[in-house]
């Protein structure tokens, strides 16, 4: 969305092209203009090559030309729509923003693109949007630059530059606070979250709602005058007051202090200073929010999460492809069996569930109904969702389907029972599929009839919030299904992280290391409060503790065993006591009890960790970051050494959307690098001569200090 000199450039020479009455001479790329008989200009808004429209440099340069031609175009009226079928326009073209660091080059930029939106803004003429689908971000500001905006029903808008790091940097900060309750414009742009079309116009943030055949007419009518603009921006009198947006100003960070603390996510706050400095000045408020924007973006959270946006691109792009998946069954309805089933449902496909219990069966019914209320936004769509989702307590869905994925209990032997008696009933090109997450493939596949159609797929839980699933490849397995089970993630809005089988895969064997650092933490007398609050610190969505409340200290310890026993790297002792609170019932989350005692809502009740528990020097709180990071790092690079992942992306994207690791952070390979693999093995040597040689800096880290 930046325009860089030498497009500006471009831009000056054609316009000394154009011809005698300010017509265009050389074809525009990603727009096009008709001037109706009635003389109003249609100016349609087609990225060329791509699917959606994003606002590039290119985009918005030819928005320039255009302007410049509308003026010999004696124009009554001019109207934006979008020619692409998902809708207006999904954003800025997050490409422009990648590895800039130069904050007065982007300042520069962003001045010029302003300027551009700025000359739309100040037309005469009625400007008017008329909005299908997605308005997000810069598409939401080019929109707010209109004197109207009607929305075709259906639409939905938002400013998600807040999840890059980012608040909106083409005006949205002046333009929707001035237009809208600015509460409720900071609200959007502090969250990011979209708003649909019924509550864009109770805002004041469309003019009209209208459905596709009724667009002409609701133009006319804007043109004519005739058309009640929103009023949602009374109260930007009230705000336009120091003390009233100081009040609100304050309460808006204690907000975001929940979610996002400031060192780590610096954009929220600036975004605050900015509307408490500023709100009612536009023109103070355009020069900082230019300024604020451009230092933001060259800072190392947005940065990180930009990173981070097109790691998921990455594995999305995994995904693609046809999987030739409609019907699914689940063998298991246990958390993870009843969950997938009920996420498969959702997103579209048949599928059958089956347990040896017929209890399970209904209680994954009962959660799976309670999960579409709470997510699926119409009746029909919850309706039909539940349709799709069938109870299937002799399991004969086997026969018809094209993916069959077990999720019974993880032990080989009873898995291997399960694929002996499906195995025969399936289709000749269905797929089988495990859950495991830690037994290797090669032995769930011995005397598989046919070992090629075998696969894991080890979903995340919860399983309706990880998007990440790994799929695991074994010595046998078949480039086809592979690519099938990719893509079978992207028919279900998940993203596959391709591993091989090894013991705990990729994702479990990293985080086990951090999470038995911590119990060897709690056994040397530091408070789990303590422990939890240093991963935080680091940036980590929870606490090792808790996360291992969460993931069930049975699972874990399970786990933990299976890695210690298979692997040849040096692992700490399991504590006797967890192996005492497993068999003693005190499972975590689950049982209501495990490190932390849980309320009736699953909520940990934590202890204030008094000073008693607080750091005695004033480094332990890195420290102990460190003890609970480095080796999860470490494994990581060994992982990539032994070929489990193939490369530091992918490994980075599998800890971000499988665990939650710091995504300002860009991943923990990111990480490693901004901090200097040098200084981190320096750091791991030390940590060796004091604790012990689990944190003896693995080989493949010269690899990438090399
Ligand atoms: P669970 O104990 O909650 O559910 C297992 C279900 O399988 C039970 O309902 C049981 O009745 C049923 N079952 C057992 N034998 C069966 C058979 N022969 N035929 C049909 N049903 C049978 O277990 P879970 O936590 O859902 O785990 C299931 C699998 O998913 C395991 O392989 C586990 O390692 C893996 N996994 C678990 C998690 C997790 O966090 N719980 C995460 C990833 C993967």
């Amino acid at each position: 969305m930046a325009i860089s000199r030498q497009v500006w450039k471009l831009l000056e020479r054609r316009n000394a092209e154009l011809g005698p009455r300010g017509e265009p001479t050389r074809a525009l790329t990603h727009w096009r203009y008709t001037r109706d008989e009635e003389g109003i200009v249609w100016l349609i808004f087609d990225r060329a090559g791509e699917s959606a429209n994003t606002l590039s440099e290119a985009v918005i340069a030819e928005l320039y030309m255009v302007l410049e031609d509308l003026r010999g175009l004696n124009a009554k009226a001019l109207v934006i729509r979008s020619a692409k079928k998902g809708g207006f326009a999904a954003g800025a073209d997050i490409r422009d923003f990648r590895g800039i660091r130069d904050p007065a080059e982007v300042q520069k930029r962003i001045q010029r693109a302003h300027e551009i939106i700025d000359r739309l803004a100040a037309l005469a003429m009625p400007t008017i949007a008329v909005i299908h689908g997605h308005c997000l971000g810069g598409g939401l500001e080019l929109a707010l630059a209109c004197k109207y905006r009607i929305a075709v029903s259906g639409a939905s808008f938002g400013f998600p530059e807040v999840l890059l790091g980012l608040h909106p940097g083409l005006g949205g900060t002046f333009r929707l606070t001035s237009l809208i309750d600015p509460v409720e414009a900071m609200r959007m742009m502090l969250t990011g979250r979209t708003v649909h079309t019924r509550k864009a116009k109770a805002l004041g943030l469309v003019d009209e709602i209208v459905e596709e055949r009724q667009v002409r007419q609701a133009v006319h009518a804007a043109v004519a005058g005739g058309l009640k603009r929103g009023t949602g921006g009374w109260k930007a009198g009230v705000f336009g007051l120091g003390p009233a947006r100081r009040m609100a100003a304050g309460r808006m960070r204690a907000e975001a202090e929940k979610n996002a603390p400031k060192n780590h996510y610096p954009a929220p706050y600036r975004l605050i200073e900015l509307w408490e400095e500023h709100g009612g000045d536009s023109r103070a408020m355009q020069r900082a929010e230019i300024r604020s924007f451009s230092e933001l973006l060259v800072g190392e959270t947005a940065q990180n999460l930009i990173r981070v946006f097109f790691l998921r691109e990455r594995l999305r792009t995994l995904a693609k492809g046809e999987s030739g998946i409609r019907r699914v069954h689940v063998v298991g309805a246990g958390t993870m069996g009843g969950d997938i089933a009920a996420w498969c449902a959702a997103r579209g496909l048949r599928v059958t569930l089956t347990d040896l219990d017929p209890k399970a069966i209904a209680r994954a019914i009962g959660r799976a109904s309670e999960f579409f209320d709470k997510r699926l936004y119409s009746r029909g769509e919850r309706r039909d969702a539940l349709d799709r989702l069938m109870p299937d307590f002799d399991g004969a869905g086997v026969e018809k389907a094209d993916l069959v994925i077990e999720a019974v209990a993880e032990r080989a032997e009873v898995k291997r029972r399960v694929y002996e008696s499906i195995a025969p009933r399936m289709k000749p090109d269905a797929i089988l599929a495990t859950n495991t997450s830690s037994i290797p493939l090669e032995t769930l596949r011995e005397g598989l009839p046919f070992a090629e159609r075998f696969v894991g797929l080890h979903f995340f839980n919860p399983v309706t919030r990880m998007e990440l699933i790994e799929i695991v490849a074994h010595d046998s397995a078949g480039e086809e299904t592979l690519r099938r089970a990719r893509a079978f993630c992207g028919d279900i809005s998940r993203l596959p992280a391709p591993v091989k089988s090894a013991p705990g895969f990729l994702v479990n064997r990293a985080l086990t290391p951090y999470l038995v650092e911590a119990f060897v933490m709690f056994d040397e007398g530091v408070p789990k409060e303590v422990i939890d609050r240093a991963a935080r610190d680091f940036g980590m969505p929870m606490g090792p503790i808790e996360l291992a409340d969460r993931v069930g200290l049975d699972i874990c310890l399970e786990v933990a065993r299976m890695l210690k026993e298979r692997l040849a790297e040096p692992m700490p002792e399991i504590p006797a006591w967890l192996v005492h609170k497993v068999e003693a019932g005190e499972t975590g989350r689950k049982a209501g009890r495990g490190f932390y005692v849980y309320d009736e809502k699953g909520e940990p009740r934590k202890e204030k960790p008094a000073d008693a528990g607080k750091a005695e020097t004033p480094h332990a709180d890195t420290d102990m970051a460190d003890r609970l990071i480095l080796p999860m790092l470490n494994t990581l690079v060994r992982c990539l050494r032994e070929g489990v992942v193939a490369d530091d992306e992918i490994a980075d994207a599998a800890m971000i959307f499988g665990t939650g690791f710091a995504p300002f952070r860009g991943g923990p390979f990111c990480y490693a690098r901004s901090r200097g693999p040098d200084e981190i093995v320096a750091r791991l040597r030390q940590l060796e001569e004091k604790h012990g040689p689990r944190f003896a800096p693995d080989e493949g880290w010269e690899r990438l200090t090399g």
